[in-house]
């Protein structure tokens, strides 16, 4: 019955399983998975869910994500049809979906500046917004306007004070059953060359100091107030310690990677043991960046 009126209302698959939706490529299978048409669909089917009590996540690119191994017998909602965009001087109207850096190399025709922080950050609009994303000491919260947001079967707009960004999070962590639909960005006119090169720049010097070319889901920790967490792992003699197929990153201690079959469990395990040890060597709690799901 489920699958029967998912089917209607977008493009539905009983056969993805979370390691082919994460960056890390790790987790179980998923019960149903689908990606509505439109925001009528997206309406439908969650009013459904909520009627039915079918539990449901949705999902960006996956590039925070951590699943356990078991099966998952929700929903997983993507909203991948969600991924047009409009420009407007220098504010960009964004759906969801679009790839945050499609939307850079879109700012960089349109000669605007503002979100080449975000350029190496694999993620969705709304998965960005979600978790605040940044670097650079710059985040989502410098440049996001309003936000789109269905919630209790009603599209709402949020303007940027009723979000409470602070340091990798935003007020969706508390709802997770609000979906962030689209945004309004607000950028500034800039010189194409110039920002392009420092986005290039800054794409290099995350190659030479990232393991970019192994799956992750980037850092693992949130760096403690006037520290870093890459410097307490590499004080507890972690870089490049292991269990079965995960392993801390020898090129960036922060970066927990599957060097093949690895599993979300052995993940959590060794981000554990971390902890731990970091807390008992400096009295310092590190704080899970990444997120865990379903295990
Ligand atoms: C190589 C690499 C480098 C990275 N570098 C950085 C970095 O520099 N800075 C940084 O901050 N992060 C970084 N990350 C982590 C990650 O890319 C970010 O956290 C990003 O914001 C996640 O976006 P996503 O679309 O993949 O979201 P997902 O991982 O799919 O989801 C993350 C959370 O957002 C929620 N979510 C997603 N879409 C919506 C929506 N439409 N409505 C409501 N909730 C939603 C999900 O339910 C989930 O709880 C990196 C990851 C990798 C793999």
């Amino acid at each position: 019955m489920i699958e029967e009126y998912l089917k209607i209302h977008g493009d539905y698959r009983n056969d993805k399983s979370f390691k082919e939706l994460t960056t890390i490529k790790m987790g179980g299978e998923i019960a149903h998975y689908i990606e509505p048409y439109n925001i009528e669909d997206l309406k439908q089917i969650i009013s459904f869910l909520k009627v039915n009590c079918i539990p449901f996540k949705v999902i960006g690119n996956g590039s925070n994500l951590i699943c356990g191994s078991s099966r998952f017998e929700g929903v997983v909602i993507c909203l991948k049809h969600f991924d047009n965009y409009e420009i407007n001087n220098n504010i960009i109207y964004v759906e969801a979906g679009v790839m945050v850096p499609y939307l850079v190399q879109v700012m960089l025709k349109n000669n605007l500046k503002g979100l080449e922080f975000a350029s190496g950050i694999p993620g969705t609009i709304g998965g960005l917004i979600y978790m605040n994303a940044g670097a650079y000491k710059q985040d989502m919260s410098s440049v996001v306007k309003e936000v789109l947001v269905l919630k209790d079967d009603e599209v709402v707009r949020m303007n940027i004070d009723e979000l409470k960004f602070a340091y990798r999070y935003s007020i969706f962590q508390e709802h997770p059953r609000w979906l962030i639909i689209a945004a309004y960005l607000k950028l500034e006119a800039g010189d194409p060359i110039k920002t392009k090169a420092l986005i290039e720049d800054r794409a290099m010097r995350r190659r030479q100091s990232q393991p970019i070319d192994k799956p992750s889901a980037g850092s693992c920790f949130r760096n403690p107030e006037g520290d870093f967490a890459w410097k307490l792992i590499d004080g507890i003699g972690y870089r490049g310690m292991r269990i079965n197929d995960v392993e801390v990153s020898n090129k960036h201690s922060n970066f927990i990677i599957n060097t093949s079959n690895g599993c979300g469990e052995d993940y959590l395990k060794l981000a554990l043991d971390i902890q731990e040890k970091v807390n008992a060597k400096y009295g310092i709690k590190l704080v899970m960046e990444v997120e865990k799901f379903n295990c």
